[in-house]
């Protein structure tokens, strides 16, 4: 037996627990993995606190990232010993995750472990690290950020997301602005290449439809009244690459900036994003992501510390990433 995170329906309500399964109990899917590193992300904390309705079925197990290699595959894609990583898909939704030693998936889920990594840096990087890439492409592929001299802004800044989209972005070359609401993070966000910083507060408050065009483009991961002032705070023609939802889900928005100054609003989703899309951020990581970079937004905690972490993450209090090794 080994242990597995399971979220289990509690009176009506998601709870999560520490349960000792076989790989007899894990689902018939064609890869049998050896999971090295998971990681927390907000949606792991949303999971495993029961803050959040994430899991689709009971019972779950938590974890939407997966590091390891392969013990066993039905598939011609795969053999044991292939170093393999996994964001997404469903995992901890309507798939059994990443919080527990072995785990069976799909063979399309996997990626392979890039050259430049060793399976603790995948999930240094992980899913917030992943779509951090993914919201870099986009922007690039947008293409304002290249042309317009000025700032990209990236808010939610000291945490997973935004700790890497900062250290993509200025390894490009790009003028990073870091919206925070710690001042404590400033030193770190610098370290990571950010030039500038912006309080959260004052973007949190509700602002006029078209303001002061500030930002060349924008990764945000905050969402809400935050993600409405930063569209209207982007230049003529700029994007705004949105993934999160850390400050609200809503939008309070007009159409004002995409109308009279052609700001574009680029939705980015990670856990369904095809393979190609996956490679390409993937590249960009190994290319843009220095270690050192990767090592200072990076804590390692043990699995059995997973039902604090929750509730930090979701206090906003972790910063960068928390990679959980699995089996401690
Ligand atoms: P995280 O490490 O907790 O980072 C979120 C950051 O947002 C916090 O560190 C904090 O930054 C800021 N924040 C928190 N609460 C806030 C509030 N009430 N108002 C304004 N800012 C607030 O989480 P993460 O793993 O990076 O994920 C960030 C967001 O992206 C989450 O909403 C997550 O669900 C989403 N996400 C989406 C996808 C996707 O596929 N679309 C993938 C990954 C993540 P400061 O302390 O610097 O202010």
């Amino acid at each position: 037996t080994f242990t597995a995170l399971m979220i289990e329906d509690e009176g009506g309500k998601p709870k999560a627990a520490f349960k000792q399964i076989t790989i007899a109990d894990l689902p018939d899917h064609d890869v049998l993995v050896e999971v090295a590193f998971s990681t927390l992300n907000y949606k792991d904390g949303l999971a495993v606190s029961g803050k959040g309705r994430i899991a689709r079925k009971l019972p779950m197990v938590a974890g939407i990232d997966i590091a390891g290699t392969v013990v066993e595959s039905r598939s011609d894609k795969w053999k044991a010993g292939d170093k393999v990583v996994l964001n997404g898909w469903g995992l901890s939704e309507t798939e059994w995750g990443g919080y527990t030693r072995f785990q069976r998936v799909k063979p399309e889920w996997l990626i392979r472990l890039p050259d430049a990594f060793s399976l603790q840096d995948a999930m240094a990087i992980g899913t917030a690290g992943y779509t951090a890439a993914l919201c870099v492409d986009a922007l690039e592929a947008w293409g304002t950020i290249a042309a317009d001299q000025r700032e990209v802004l990236v808010t939610g800044a000291a945490g997973g997301v935004g700790s890497t989209a900062i250290a993509l972005l200025a390894k490009r070359g790009y003028k990073v602005t870091a919206a925070t609401g710690r001042p404590e993070t400033h030193d770190y966000l610098t370290k990571l290449g950010a030039t500038a910083f912006v309080d959260r507060a004052t973007l949190s408050e509700k602002g006029g439809p078209l303001q002061k065009e500030r930002w060349a483009g924008a990764v945000d991961s905050v969402g809400s009244t935050t993600l409405a002032n930063v569209l209207s705070q982007t230049v003529y023609g700029g994007a705004v690459a949105a993934c999160g939802l850390a400050g609200g889900a809503d939008l309070p928005a007009t159409v004002l900036p995409h109308i009279l100054r052609s700001v574009a609003l680029l939705g980015v989703d990670s856990v369904m994003a095809p393979i190609a899309k996956r490679e390409k951020a993937w590249e960009r990581l190994a290319r843009d992501l220095d270690r050192e970079a990767l090592s200072s937004i990076t804590r390692v905690e043990p699995m059995s510390r997973l039902p604090e972490l929750a509730n930090e993450i979701l206090a906003g209090q972790v910063r960068g990433r928390v990679v959980i090794e699995i089996g401690k």
